[in-house]
């Protein structure tokens, strides 16, 4: 894998059989997501709370809201069915960080019970800061930030609010808040030597132009991998940003930026925005076979 060659050698090692991050991984070791984490702490223009958070899985899906122990169950299920399962991602359908008692019981319970499996976490960052330490204290291989903006002007259209201690705080302000959260978080992780992917979500007209600077200051900052996804506006998101609807990128916008941000990165070319309880290798959904109703009734 070429995109792979270009990394230092202690991160190419990790990378390379990791489904996620290599194309070839993802045809021959499985990932699943397990949806533990119902609530959000901020409001994305782009999201709508009826939908998966697309910190990392495509939204307009709605996933079955596992508890911690449903959680562990299923893995352990997946794992005795598919034994290329290597990958245990939390991921929504809201803001894991947001739901912390739920997402580290979960994380907690996986690295006792079923310690070869790799464990990572997406969030928006906003309470990255404080969970750093819990976060270190798990078999987590890889935190993925989802980082739209790193100008709170900018945030300020992406973000209509955040939710901050106990209180509703709005515009510019709000962005910004989050926004150094997202780089406090970042520099925490990094510094504990913490592998971290950065996700941005192109919306054009509002951040395009803007994300080559988010792609140049959290590579400075020791980010492995700056992912970016376009919006993706479904009917049922209803309108965007106040207007009509906001545009999907074209196919070459948004190759244009990935180009941009990537330099010799493209190994998250392969990525299909999963929904946050997909379940198997690549571009396959054995989601179905794991329903909350099939695990409940299973002896493990
Ligand atoms: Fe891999 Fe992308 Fe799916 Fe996550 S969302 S499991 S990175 S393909
Ligand atoms: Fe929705 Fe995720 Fe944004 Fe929260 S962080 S508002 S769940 S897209």
């Amino acid at each position: 894998d070429a995109s792979v060659q270009s990394l230092p050698e202690s991160i190419r090692a990790k990378v390379a059989d990791h489904p996620c991050f290599s194309e070839q991984a993802h045809h021959f070791f499985a990932r699943m997501h397990v949806a533990v984490a119902p609530a959000c702490n901020i409001q994305c223009n782009y999201c709508n709370r009826k939908y998966d958070c697309s910190n990392e899985s495509r939204p307009g899906v709605v996933s079955e809201v596992l508890t911690p122990q449903q959680a562990v169950k299923k893995v352990k299920a997946v794992a005795a069915a598919i034994p290329q399962m290597s990958v245990l991602g939390i991921a929504g359908p809201g803001d894991p960080l947001a739901n912390p008692q739920k997402t580290f019981e979960t994380f907690r319970r996986l690295t006792a019970e079923t310690p070869d499996i790799k464990l990572c976490v997406s969030t928006n960052g906003l309470t990255l800061p404080e969970c750093v330490d819990e976060l270190c204290q798990h078999n987590i291989d890889h935190v993925t930030v989802t980082i739209n903006c790193v100008d709170p002007e900018i945030g300020a259209k992406i973000y209509p609010w955040i939710f901050w201690n106990h209180k509703r705080i709005r515009g510019v302000e709000a962005a910004r808040i989050l926004i150094e959260q997202q780089q406090k978080g970042l520099q925490m992780l990094i510094d504990r030597g913490i592998l971290v992917k950065v996700n941005s979500v192109l919306i054009p007209g509002i951040n395009d132009q803007h994300l080559i600077e988010v792609s140049r200051i959290v590579k400075e900052k020791g980010a492995f991998l700056h992912n970016v996804m376009p919006i993706i506006a479904e009917p049922e998101h209803g309108t965007y940003f106040g207007l009509t609807g906001q545009a999907e990128p074209t196919p070459a916008e948004l190759q244009a930026v990935q180009d941009a941000c990537a330099g010799d990165m493209n190994m998250m070319r392969h990525c299909r925005q999963c929904r946050a309880d997909a379940v198997g290798l690549l571009g396959e959904d054995r989601g179905a076979e794991f329903t909350l109703d099939k695990i409940d009734a299973m002896e493990i």
